[in-house]
This record gives C-alpha cells, structure tokens and sequence, in this order.
C-alpha cells in the first residue's frame, strides 16, 4: 500500500506537470470510484479548473483550485496515478489543458477521488505529519503519554500520526528496537527519542528511494520505487535478522501483519506471560 514515502514521491513527479493546468476532459469510467459528490456532479465541477498547487497530507494528494475546490485522491492498496500513460481498466481519466493525460488504476477497486470545497473535510481529522518542523519528540512523547494502545496500532492510526503503514512502521519500530505489541506508555522515554528518529530516518531514507514497490505501487511513469531494497524486517518473514540472525517473525494485529526480530525486539512482559493476566482487567 502507498505510505507517506510512496504518496510524496507520486506528489513531487506530478507537480511540474499540474500545477497552473486545467481540467480540460475529465472521465469517469468507475463511477464508484467517485465518493464525493456524485460522479455527475464531479465531472462537470472538475472540469475546467485551474490547479493552484498539489500537496500531500498523510497518504491523500490534494489538489488546490484556483476556485477554492479541492480534488483528493487516496490510493489505498494498489492505486496509481499515471503520466500520459492510460492503460485499459482505468478508473478515471483527466487531460489538462496542455495535453498532459492522468489516468487513475487500481485493481483492488478501493481507492478513491472527491471533490470538495474544503479539504479539511476529508483530511481534517489526520494527525500530526512526522516530517514537519512541529513534530517534535516531545509532542510525540505527549501523544503516546498514557495511551495502553499496542505502539504498533497507533503508528498505524492515521488520526494519530498521519502518513505511517504498515512497511515503515515496522521498519521504524525494529530500528527502535521495540516489540509491536508494547503498550505505548510502557516506552522509556530513551524508546521514545530513538522511535521518533526512526520514523523521521525511515520515511525520509523511503523518499530519497522513491517508495517501496513490494506490492503494486508505481510512480506516475510507471516506474518502481528501490525502498523495499533496503527493508530490514518488512515482508522478510524467515529470513535473517540483518543485526542478529534471527529469523524474522510475523504476527497478526488488528488484521495486518506486524514483521519483527523476535531477539532484537524482545517481547513486552505482558505478551511473554499472558496467564499472569487478569482476564477482567
Ligand atoms: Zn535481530
């Protein structure tokens, strides 16, 4: 699925080519890839609009019109958007006003477009992004506070951090050295310090590779990220440990797949013994 680094990368590619275009055709061929509002009024309200800027918040690209508007897309798990490159299948189609063609895929249908005249109304509720200048370790320190919450989970909640999945949170919490399953107030402060460098260093080292294609992420050329190149633990059940030889293990939580070195990340006290559990606690 496309994370922070995958969602930037497609943002940076795209930018060159949008920003101070407009919507001259806009297709529709999925309609209920359209969440808001219907595709009807989505394709006649898109179409002519000048882009003022392209941003990502979290795991959404936002486009900002000139009129106010905003055109978001997200994603989800196989979603691309591609450059002057429209292959049979696709879910929407944009030309803007110079040629350039955006041609919206995704094969797992669950992905999706709006536009709204607001976009606070779809990424308001995201939290802090973990690259910028006001996430600090202490407001990550306030947020994990006395939270009881599996670490893993949190990273994981968008409402929480913005712009984590599951790849680089587990890359981040092996480099931190801390189990996916620790409750988060249990995390030393000195956990804490070395968490907060981890995501920062692992989303930035993503970007600088252009995102991770395990799965189907592509950059708007078509091309493949080199991220996952430098995984440690994501998606390497089995294999080795890269500090300690250990083979990796896989876990369930909350219905994903949580990869971790079960020597290096050692298990909090609560998982290890869990008959010493009150049942009714
Ligand atoms: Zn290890």
């Amino acid at each position: 699925m496309p994370e922070l680094p995958e969602v930037e990368t497609i943002k940076n590619d795209l930018l060159p080519h949008v920003v101070g275009r407009s919507f001259a055709e806009v297709v529709v061929a999925s309609p209920e890839v359209v969440k808001a509002p219907s595709p009807e009024e989505f394709r006649r309200g898109l179409r002519g609009q000048r882009i003022r800027g392209l941003r990502r918040r979290g795991k959404y690209l936002i486009f900002d019109l000139h009129s106010g508007d905003a055109f978001i897309v997200h994603l989800k798990m196989t979603g691309a958007l591609l450059i002057n490159f429209c292959p049979d299948g696709y879910r929407a189609y944009f030309r803007l006003d110079h040629g350039t063609e955006l041609a919206f895929t995704d094969r797992r249908k669950l992905g999706g477009l709006w536009l709204v005249p607001d976009a606070e109304i779809i990424v308001g509720k995201l939290g802090p992004e973990p690259l910028e200048a006001g996430f600090t370790v202490q407001a990550l320190a306030d947020m994990l506070g006395q939270r009881s919450a599996p670490i893993k989970a949190l990273l994981l909640d968008q409402s929480f951090l913005a712009g984590l999945g599951n790849m680089y949170a587990d890359e981040a919490l092996f480099a931190a050295r801390i189990h996916p399953l620790t409750p988060a107030r249990d995390l030393t402060r000195a956990r804490v310090d070395k968490l907060y460098g981890a995501i920062r260093s692992v989303l930035q080292a993503g970007i600088r590779s252009r995102g991770a294609s395990v799965d189907t992420y592509r950059t708007p050329d078509g091309g493949q990220g080199m991220a996952h190149l430098a995984f440690k633990v994501a998606h390497m059940k089995g294999k080795p440990c890269p500090a300690c030889g250990t083979p990796i293990e896989r876990l369930a939580l909350r219905g994903r797949g949580a990869y971790f070195c079960p020597k290096c990340q050692p298990p909090p006290a609560e998982v290890t013994k869990p008959q010493a559990r009150n049942p009714k606690s």
